[in-house]
């Protein structure tokens, strides 16, 4: 039992069930109790540890990709630097490092972030100073936007369908005499192909949020790239607890682990077509850096004495780590070149 296990329970009994999202809303986000409202579940000492955690070349090839888009964009003289849910701003540090070396950019680039958690919002503005917190993506001022956003996606609340003889039920978390339960909701009208057993996901912030930022850059230059854990037209239930560096059953510790699902890119995708941008194939993580010189950056910076360069470059590549599970994909304006080391994707793709 925990805090939020008694607050859940009580609500519930006030009013019934309620869905999943809600459940992931409140876990991770109740002002007092959630997850990252009260810890700082980054490094050793976490839950787990993020890419630009384990090393600064993340935060480099980020940075060099979004300083070559704007040099392709023509250098626009106020643009917006923008990541969202930066954890403890390791990476906007990075890519603020790397871009200072491209003459004008640093000076151009505006440095703002999207984070619910006030603690984390304290930790971010030691880490990046003059960063200014905007309230959602929608607030941003009316200038190109470059966006970095890691694992990100995966943290906002999803939605999940069970396919029954009689159609999609979404899934509910209810009460019974042991603690919380999972359970099914009634039948909706879902519009997703499917057969009896079958489960499928939306994250349906995160295609809002893709949307937004993607009219954004058509509208007035820029561009995205998200990086996340996950697949292409995603199927089957992936949400997952994470606790001390262990899965945990995501009912047992509302508010102390980390609650997560696998991001489908492909509705990320279509959201950005449909705002009016480009939007690039997936490709993996490991595969993305390795075709923009990490290699060559860990050799050298191991040749200057960083011991753990190369260690660190396997653990962000191999795929065997995070190579292969990691995607990324990258928005930018239609007509403008792509952001380097991605392709479009044709508009017209089955899932688009
Ligand atoms: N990008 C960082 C941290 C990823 S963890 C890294 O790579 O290390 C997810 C981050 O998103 C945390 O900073 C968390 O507080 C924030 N977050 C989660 N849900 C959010 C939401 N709905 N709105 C804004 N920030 C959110």
């Amino acid at each position: 039992m925990t805090p939020l296990t008694r607050l859940i329970a009580a609500r519930i009994r006030a009013t019934g069930r309620i869905s999943l999202a809600e459940y992931m809303r409140i876990c991770l986000l109740d002002s007092r109790h959630g997850y990252y409202a009260t810890r700082d579940p980054f490094g050793a000492g976490g839950d787990f540890i993020t890419a630009p955690e384990i090393h600064q070349i993340f935060g480099e090839i980020c940075g060099l990709a979004l300083a070559q888009a704007w040099i392709d964009q023509g250098r626009p003289g106020d643009v917006a630097l923008l990541e969202p849910g930066p954890g403890r701003g390791t990476l906007m540090a990075d890519i603020r490092r790397t871009i200072a070396r491209v003459p004008g950019m640093a000076d151009a680039a505006r440095s703002l972030m999207i984070e619910a958690s006030p603690h984390l919002r304290a930790v971010q503005r030691d880490r990046v100073p003059g960063v200014q917190h905007l309230e959602r993506v929608e607030d941003m001022p009316a200038i190109p936007l470059f966006m970095i956003a890691n694992e990100f996606i995966d943290a906002l609340p999803i939605r999940q369908f069970h396919r029954g003889e009689d159609g999609w039920r979404e899934r509910q978390v209810g009460l019974d005499a042991q603690g919380l339960t999972f359970g099914l909701g009634p039948v909706v009208p879902l519009d997703r192909p499917g057969r009896p057993g079958d489960i499928v996901e939306e994250c349906p912030e995160g295609a809002a949020f893709v949307h937004a930022v993607a009219a954004r850059i058509a509208a007035h230059g820029g561009a995205a790239i998200l990086v996340d854990y996950g697949g292409w037209n995603g199927y089957g239930d992936t949400f997952q607890a994470l606790r001390d560096h262990r899965p945990d059953d995501p009912l047992a510790h509302p508010g102390q682990a980390d609650l997560t699902a696998h991001v489908d890119f492909a509705p990320l995708a279509a959201a950005a077509l449909r705002a009016g941008a480009a939007v690039s194939r997936p490709v993996t993580q490991g595969g993305w850096l390795l075709s923009l010189g990490a290699g060559e950056r860990a050799a050298r910076l191991a040749a200057a004495g960083d011991g753990g360069a190369m260690a660190a470059l396997r653990r962000l590549t191999d795929p065997q780590e995070m190579g292969h599970l990691f995607k990324v994909i990258a928005i930018w304006p239609r007509g403008a070149p792509p952001v380097p080391g991605f392709e479009p994707l044709e508009a017209h793709a089955d899932n688009a």
